[in-house]
């Protein structure tokens, strides 16, 4: 970074982890997601490194939205991570996964009474969201004797806005408390934990301070008049990645707060308490994007250029918004995958859709990409391969390649069969 900007950054990549990336797309074609193992891992390892060394029991769940292609879930849960869910649907990938019942957690708005009386019999944790479920689960339980552990998800205000308020029980307004309370004094249920999850890509530790002291204040009025100290105490997910925000100054690697910063501001406030050393809550973490995303990258080819009306140079590539959904809040890094020219101009990368919205950069200071050069996009492990869209083309496939640097497909490229498989075309259109 000077006066006149950050500088352009050409280098070119032509290996991850080792392995080529020309090879790569000669084997499994372009565009192509590819996920590095060995990242995922030390992330992973990273992590859980940190906040232990703040605080004694940590315990990760892995959020299944975030990426829940079954090879990456697995991956986590070798790791010791359980599973964080938000729907049926992913509820029964982690089983599938071999993830026990007792270490899923089941969060969301949306559970259906099957999906509530499966989790209570498998011992899951379910965070209630709502009055709705909490009344649908007490009669269920009555009807059909379960004893369901639960939590509540709790909303705050943590200087953060606009609040995330919809999903939740308010603490200001006295709604924990009061979803607490009844609970407690349910004959079945029994409170097993305090959850939150206050935003993502949060750029404030302060906030996961005031989160913390917030749950730790419900836990211990518990306490006090119940005389029951819940087991764990879960502060979500929401870790910054170190992509960088659109309309960022400078880039997320030089402003983004580290793992570091989250893990004091929280191990402080749950330390300094007052809890007794045998009475400390579990810290249960549901981070997400921060664990993933730069454990993905996504190659693909150059389709086309040409020049728009204005003189710009355009770059069309052959993947867009359909499976890099999270271009519309960041400003990927991409790099050519092979030595080009020296020069440089800026131009908008667009994506191969016929819609006007279909941009992956608005603006980028690039090499002079030609027809079949191609692009390494850094940091897209987190949303894209579950928010990817099926449109138009069809959704590349996913390589990992793992520690030893062998490459497996993890998830087959679509084709037309399997596009095909759900349609059923009535008898009079068949002739
Ligand atoms: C999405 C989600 C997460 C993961 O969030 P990240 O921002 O990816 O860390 C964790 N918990 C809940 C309840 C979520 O909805």
């Amino acid at each position: 970074m000077n006066k006149f900007g950050s500088k352009t950054e050409n280098e070119p990549v032509t290996h991850i982890e080792s392995v080529a990336v020309k090879s790569l797309m000669n084997e499994y074609g372009s565009p192509l997601f590819v996920i590095s193992e060995k990242q995922i891992r030390r992330n992973y390892q990273n992590a859980q490194r940190i906040f232990k060394t703040r605080y004694p029991k940590v315990q990760f769940a892995w959020s299944y939205k975030t990426n829940y292609n079954n090879a990456v879930c697995r991956i986590f849960h070798q790791e010791g991570s359980w599973a964080e869910v938000v729907s049926g649907f992913e509820y029964e990938k982690a089983l599938g996964n071999g993830v026990s019942g007792s270490k899923i957690i089941f969060n969301g708005p949306d559970k259906s009474d099957k999906d509530l009386i499966t989790a209570s019999q498998n011992g899951s944790l379910i965070h209630i969201d709502h009055y709705d479920e909490l009344y649908t689960l007490i009669r269920l339980s009555e009807e059909n004797n379960l004893k369901p552990r639960v939590a509540i998800r709790v909303n705050m205000d943590t200087g953060i806005y606009p609040k995330w308020d919809r999903f939740g029980f308010n603490f200001e307004n006295g709604q924990a408390w009061n979803a607490l309370t009844r609970i407690i004094n349910s004959q079945n249920l029994e409170l097993v934990g305090i959850h939150c999850h206050i935003g993502t890509f949060m750029l404030s530790p302060n906030a996961y301070a005031i989160a913390a002291r917030n749950l730790c204040e419900l836990a211990w009025t518990a306490k006090e008049r119940f005389g029951k100290m819940v087991q764990y105490i879960d502060l979500g997910g929401g870790f910054p990645s170190t992509n960088t925000l659109k309309g960022a100054y400078l880039p997320g690697t030089d402003t983004v707060p580290s793992i570091d910063q989250f893990a004091d501001a929280i191990s402080d406030v749950i330390l300094g308490y007052g809890f007794k050393q045998d009475e400390l809550p579990l810290l249960i973490l549901e981070s997400g994007r921060a664990l993933i995303d730069d454990a993905g990258y996504l190659l693909g080819t150059v389709l086309a250029t040409k020049r728009l009306s204005d003189g710009r140079r355009a770059t069309i590539m052959d993947f867009g918004l359909n499976s890099l959904f999270t271009s519309l809040w960041y400003e990927h890094k991409i790099s050519p995958a092979q030595k080009l020219g020296n020069q440089n101009e800026e131009m908008v990368m667009f994506g191969p859709l016929c819609m006007n919205i279909d941009v992956v950069r608005e603006s980028i200071n690039m090499p002079m990409l030609q027809k079949g050069d191609q692009v390494v996009v850094h940091k897209v492990g987190a949303y894209n391969m579950t928010q990817w869209m099926q449109f138009i083309t069809y959704r590349p496939a996913i390589v990992l390649i793992d520690t030893e640097n062998n490459t497996h497909i993890i998830r087959k490229g679509e084709d037309l069969r399997y596009m095909e498989e759900l349609e059923n075309i009535p008898e009079h259109l068949k002739s």
